[in-house]
């Protein structure tokens, strides 16, 4: 059941000016609604989808069934919830978005509100809840890959439903006061940096209503946890017609939500699935490699709980202390580790390295698609290292060319049979290609630890 709460407030236009007294979005209060238990309708064909299964195709066998139990599953312990509040002010001065005076660098958000001349958003937070995310968990843990790939999808679908499901409520309430709600968007969208999901968080204000089941958290990277939650910003804008004559202002084209009153443009199926499934055996079909030792339906791409050349509590702390990591909006990752050593002749001078690594999206299995490592801006511990003497030319060179692992998964740094010379210098390859290995298992165990399901 929805609560909905009214507050009073205003709204700001591009000059930032108040408008306490301008247009019919002033002089509205504010809206409050949310759902601490909403009724979650998954369609099928969106559940198809995320599956990656074709829209004809004919599903049998283990599949259907491993469907059918995820619905099941989630209808029995699912603890879905979603809220929404219409932010007190929205400015789109000098081309940044700021709402309630915290700025956003989102600029296809902010020419779609200006476009539309939006006069005020609606801050939204939906989430599945933590329990499945946790009971897929469990089952990966006992060796239930497929298990665990449906049910993480079918979070997932909820989280579509339960965008749909406001989005719904957000279009009646606008409906009934000539005003349009236009297509949601948030961090990680193109242009708008996943980093800024905790600044959205805050803003939402989560936190005031006790009635939701559970609340969100989000990462310094932006992933948000439980992962199956989303946060977005809905533009509202009085000028109907503008939105009405700009297709691109309909947001219906992205929602999939069935037998719609208000709809205004038909549904367009996106393309990109949302996870990676290879067909089961029984679906007549040769099962995929898996990579992770996933069964019929997973492809997860980082080996969970993987044997490190070094100790992972080690791993972990470089971590934290020296790898720098941001997903960017396409899903690839961007990456950079800094490696601090000595020379082993010349008084141990101090040297500092900065290796750059980009992977594409974890739909792609994390393959490593650009590899770079030099010298920190400044360093002149490296100009001390012996090869650099003899000839420091070739040496560079060598550094700047080397790319272990390009174009493979991030997962083969698991197992790769590689140069063990652990000494602090560059001057051999074997001691080369040891510190590559050291800057992708920094990376791998700080993606899998994020990937992780969620400890209970
Ligand atoms: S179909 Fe269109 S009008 Fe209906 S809820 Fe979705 S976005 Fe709103």
């Amino acid at each position: 059941m929805t609560a909905e709460r009214d507050r009073a407030g205003g709204a700001t236009d591009g000059d930032g000016a108040a408008e306490a007294s301008r247009g019919p979005m002033s002089a509205a209060a504010l809206l409050e609604l949310a759902d601490p238990a909403p009724a979650v309708v998954v369609q099928e064909p969106e559940y198809r989808r995320l599956l990656g299964w074709p829209r004809e195709h004919e599903v049998t066998g283990r599949s259907l069934e491993l469907a059918a139990w995820a619905r099941s599953w989630y209808a029995g312990h699912g603890r879905p919830w979603w809220f929404a509040r219409q932010a007190g002010g929205l400015s789109l001065a000098g081309g940044r978005v700021e709402i309630e005076g915290t700025a956003f660098d989102a600029p296809r958000l902010g020419e779609m509100l200006a476009q539309a001349g939006a006069t005020s958003a609606m801050l939204v937070a939906v989430g599945a809840g933590g329990a499945c995310e946790e009971h897929a968990r469990r089952l990966w843990e006992e060796g239930k890959p497929d298990e665990y790939f449906f049910l993480e999808v079918y979070g997932s679908a909820v989280v579509e439903a339960l965008v749909a499901a406001a989005a719904f409520r957000l279009c009646e309430w606008a409906d009934g006061r000539a005003l349009a709600v236009l297509p949601h968007y948030s961090p990680g969208y193109p242009d708008w940096d996943i980093g800024d999901q905790g600044r959205l968080l805050d803003l939402v204000g989560l936190e005031r209503r006790g009635d939701l089941p559970e609340g969100v958290r989000a990462l310094p990277t932006g992933m948000l946890r439980p992962k199956k939650s989303l946060l977005a910003v809905f533009g509202l804008t009085p000028h109907v017609e503008r939105v009405q004559r700009l297709t691109t202002l309909v947001p219906c084209a992205n929602c999939a939500l069935a037998g719609c009153r208000y709809r205004r443009a038909p549904y367009r199926r996106p393309l990109r699935q949302l996870e990676s499934v290879h067909p089961s055996p029984d679906d007549g079909a040769t099962a995929g490699a898996g990579g992770n030792g996933a069964g019929a339906g997973a492809r997860v791409p980082l080996t969970a709980g993987a044997r490190y050349s070094v100790a992972p509590a080690v791993l972990r702390r470089w971590a934290d202390e020296r790898l720098r990591m941001r997903c960017l909006a396409d899903g690839s990752v961007e990456a950079t580790f800094r490696y601090d050593g000595t020379t082993c002749s010349n008084l141990g001078q101090p040297l500092a390295f900065e290796y750059r690594i980009r992977l594409a999206s974890r739909e792609e299995g994390y393959r490593i698609v650009d590899l770079s490592c030099a010298p920190v801006p400044g360093d002149l511990g490296h100009k001390f290292m012996c090869e650099y003497l003899a000839d420091g030319e070739a040496l560079m060179r060598a550094i700047a060319t080397e790319r272990p692992l390009l174009g493979h998964p991030l997962d083969a740094v698991v197992g790769w049979r590689r140069g063990t010379s652990a000494a602090g210098c560059y001057c051999a390859a074997s001691s080369r290609e040891h510190k590559w290995g050291l800057a992708l298992e920094v990376l791998h165990c700080a993606l899998a630890r994020e990937d992780a399901p969620v400890a209970g």
